[in-house]
């Protein structure tokens, strides 16, 4: 008989726990159920991984009881979490914490409240303390209800622990536990006929009804099944005349579960469009592999506006009519509104959208309603992939290149492969799309890893765009400036005559125009002429953005805002001078030229509710925005057939930063941008602005040259030693202090060495990023790379990664975290 569990928690610690289980649990206690345990001084929610029979390590505690009736994980599950954290070398618990909505989860919390006799017990104290007093008084405003610790601390503001124990010992408080509060579904009340509803002349007749509302409302409810009780309000009928028609018993009262679901306002009318010829052939080659029930990768690449999401429904219907589920991951959900509505319109209420902006209440009914087969569709960001639905048959990753597949805080997966291999432990294909795949995929597909499949052609009747590369200070010069007034004028304006001329001449034709200046704020840096002292943040090594809007300096890494400044920080001097431009500033120079048109800047800042990129979005889908100027949030998968002219303002931003992906990021940006021009029978162009027009990839921008981007960049990856024909993983030492930093980080660098010939590494010594110190932390990195030849499945670099991990000192004062596969270079 299995008298013990192995458990493990949603902690940063890498290793499971052994508990008893008492007698009166033996039958419930089975692995992926959750448990209550106690936990140092605390109790925690944990996951039964597996039993046994005699536990390893002596005098194990007991688990206090259970939370689930049924598994909450499935052995999928537990066998996909248990992949994952051992690829990534992260934390089991953490892994198997995504798949089950956090607020679900129960912690312990201490309560307090007044002891009966305290008053007697407060005389027996030494009194001097006003805290004492104070606290009491707050228990006793508060209805003599328990309060928690924290409740407590924040109506005092300060801290109370020593007190709140002292006040225990003398019997003054009282201590207990509470578990907080799991997120309860949401019922809501509606009310119903108490009566055959074709009888309602007589029941006002026989009971003497005379007051019109409750005339109203029977009436109302002889034609209604149920009317939601809150609604009664849009009909001025006041809560008095349902209570007084309740007491008659001529009314009910009833609860209806209610999922909260978050409005997805964007409207799009169901098209009926028939598959060409590239499209059909995509999908007959997927559809052998989703009747088969065989795992395969397959990389879509289709150009923009080739029709990718049409096939991913008609692939999803197939895989539903075989009576299995699929999962659709998308970049960010608030920019693909348009792919969530056409999904909708397919699959109605069988689609299930998760995504980060939910509450806990919509995140624990999606959860539900998964776990009872209610969604058979689940579309949503990285997170996604953990939806636990079961029999999956398709697992979908479109714009498959992205980077937010990756999350950048343990456990620092990337859903994209993860993708791949939950497709195979459920022999579902899986199938990754995009215009601009990774050069990873991409070299995986032409390697016969994954099968390439092409749209060559835009769905529509449409081309793709006209795309014309320019150098804003070139024009300058043809225009008569010297030298020094071009850099002048360049400070201060931004937009070419070329692109103002295109500007113009579409908004005499009402077109639609999309602008992209990847950096948001006003300008990108303020330096002092005087001694070229730039304005730093106090916590990183990063320059502070001035943001007009709110007269602060902003760091965009912490978020460290401060009054903008008159003087120079470190010279005293007035002469700053401010350099580079943001969208704020691309937005102002806009409105001074075009002061009648209709523009709307769409960056982090200005999106700050889930409502509002679909307001915008919409808005400029019904053509009430002229110009929609923006990061490169505005570059992804948006459908709008009125854009003609798509503008990039300053095409340089990120490509001369110290990371080997530049280049690659640089083309896939400027493609994805440039796609949205054109998509209608109006012809589409596009102006990208450069300083460096002689770069070989701005020409195979303009000629919408993937292979020969993809070729190129595959020549200078293999010369470096960079994916795709390495594993690239990065350590990552923080510190407060540089000076531990540094020597932790050489210590690890030590012990790597020493494995360097024996597991084929090809390590970098440890060095700062280029942002060397964030929120205080100085940093190091250390970059460790493994061939693909000699490491195939990468276990010689983690082998590694895990001994030096293993043989690491506890340390208050460094931390060390580790980045497989590392994206984030910088
Ligand atoms: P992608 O995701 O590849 O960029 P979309 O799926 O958004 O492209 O398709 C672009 C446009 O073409 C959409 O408006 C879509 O409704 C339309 N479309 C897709 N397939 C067809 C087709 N076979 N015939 C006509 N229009 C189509
Ligand atoms: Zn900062
Ligand atoms: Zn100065």
């Amino acid at each position: 008989m299995d008298k013990f569990a192995e458990i493990v928690f949603d902690i940063p610690v890498d290793s499971k726990f052994t508990y008893s289980i008492p007698d009166y649990l033996q039958n419930d206690v089975k692995p992926g159920v959750r448990v209550l345990c106690p936990f140092g001084n605390r109790y925690l929610t944990g996951f039964v991984i597996n039993l046994q029979n005699s536990p390893e390590v002596k005098n194990v505690k007991s688990i206090k009881s259970i939370v689930d009736t049924s598994p909450s994980l499935s052995p999928e599950i537990v066998s996909f979490s248990k992949w994952i954290a051992d690829y990534y070398a992260s934390p089991l618990g953490e892994v198997i914490a995504m798949f089950v909505p956090k607020k679900i989860s129960i912690k312990s919390e201490m309560t307090y409240a007044l002891a009966e006799d305290y008053t007697e017990k407060v005389n027996t104290v030494d009194s001097s303390n006003n805290l004492i007093f104070d606290i009491i008084g707050l228990i006793q405003k508060s209805g003599n209800k328990r309060l928690t610790r924290k409740q407590i601390e924040k109506k005092l503001k300060g801290k109370t622990g020593a007190v709140l124990d002292f006040m225990v010992e003398k019997g003054i408080l009282t201590r207990d536990r509470t578990y907080s509060d799991t997120t309860r579904e949401l019922y809501v009340k509606y009310i119903k006929a108490g009566f055959t509803r074709n009888s309602v002349e007589e029941v006002i007749q026989l009971n003497k009804i005379k007051t019109p509302r409750q005339v109203e409302l029977l009436e109302m409810l002889s034609r209604e099944e149920t009317i939601e009780l809150s609604r009664l309000k849009n009909f001025k009928i006041p809560y008095s005349t349902v209570s007084s028609l309740y007491k008659k018993q001529l009314i009910e009262i009833i609860d209806v579960k209610k999922e909260r679901k978050p409005e997805q306002g964007f409207e799009e009318e169901k098209k009926i469009v028939i598959l060409n010829e590239e499209q059909q052939n995509c999908l007959d080659k997927i559809s052998g592999s989703i009747a088969k029930k065989e795992f395969k990768t397959y990389l879509i690449h289709g150009i923009t506006g080739s029709g990718k999401t049409e096939i991913y429904i008609r692939m999803l219907k197939e895989v539903l009519k075989k009576g299995r589920t699929g999962i659709v991951l998308v970049p960010e959900i608030s920019l693909t509104p348009q792919l969530i509505r056409r999904f909708r319109n397919h699959f109605e209420s069988k689609v299930g959208v998760i995504h980060s902006k939910l509450s806990e209440g919509e995140r624990l009914d999606a959860y539900l309603s998964i776990r009872e087969g209610k969604y058979k569709v689940i579309i949503g960001p990285r997170s996604a992939l953990f939806a636990p639905l079961e029999n999956i048959g398709m697992i979908i990753v479109d714009e498959e290149h992205e980077s937010s597949y990756k999350q950048e805080n343990s456990p620092r997966y990337n859903a994209r492969d993860m993708a791949i291999v939950r497709g195979m432990m459920n022999d579902a294909p899986v199938v990754l799309g995009s215009a601009t795949p990774s050069v990873e995929s991409y070299y995986n597909a032409v390697t016969g890893k994954y099968e390439l499949l092409k749209l060559t052609k835009r769905a529509t009747e449409a081309a793709l765009p006209f795309v014309k590369i320019i150098n804003p200070l070139e024009k300058y010069e043809s225009d008569g400036f010297r030298k020094n007034e071009i850099i002048d004028k360049s400070r201060q304006k931004f937009l070419s005559k070329e692109l103002l001329y295109a500007i113009d001449d579409r908004l005499e034709r009402k077109e639609s125009i999309i602008l992209l200046q990847n950096r948001r704020g006003y300008h990108s840096y303020i330096e002092c002429m005087n001694c070229n002292h730039v304005e730093m943040c106090d916590k990183c090594s990063l320059s502070l953005t001035y943001h007009k809007q709110i007269h602060m300096l902003k760091c965009h890494i912490c978020g460290f805002t401060k009054p903008m400044v008159t003087h120079c920080g470190e010279c005293g001097s007035t002469l700053l001078v401010d350099s580079g431009a943001g969208t704020e500033k691309i937005e102002e120079e806009l409105i001074g030229y075009f002061p009648n048109a209709r523009i709307e800047r769409m960056d982090s800042d200005t999106m700050v509710s889930k409502y509002k990129y679909q307001k915008v979005l919409n808005d400029f889908h019904k053509g009430n925005i002229d110009i929609l100027v923006g990061t490169q949030i505005i570059s992804k998968g948006l459908d709008f057939p009125n854009v003609t002219l798509v503008g990039v303002v300053n095409a340089d931003i990120g490509l001369l930063i110290p990371d080997f992906r530049a280049t690659e990021r640089t083309f896939q940006l400027l493609t994805q941008v440039s796609g949205r021009s054109g998509r209608s029978e109006k012809p589409g162009e596009v102006i990208i602005q450069t300083k460096h027009r002689e770069y070989k990839l701005y020409d195979m921008i303009a000629s919408h040259d993937y292979e020969g981007f993809f070729k190129t960049e595959l020549k200078a990856r293999e010369q470096g030693s960079y994916p795709p024909f390495t594993r690239f993983s990065i350590i990552e030492i923080k510190s407060k202090s540089k000076d531990d930093c540094l020597k932790e980080s050489r210590e690890i660098y030590r012990m790597l060495t020493v494995l360097e010939s024996s597991h084929g590494l090809l390590l970098t010594p440890p060095v700062p990023p280029l942002i060397s110190k964030i929120k205080d932390y100085y940093r190091y990195h250390i970059i460790i790379r493994t061939t693909k030849k000699s490491d195939p499945a990468g276990k010689k670099m983690l082998s590694a990664i895990r001994g030096v991990k293993s043989k690491l000192q506890k340390s208050h004062s460094v931390r060390v975290s580790i980045d497989i596969d590392a994206l984030n270079l910088i």
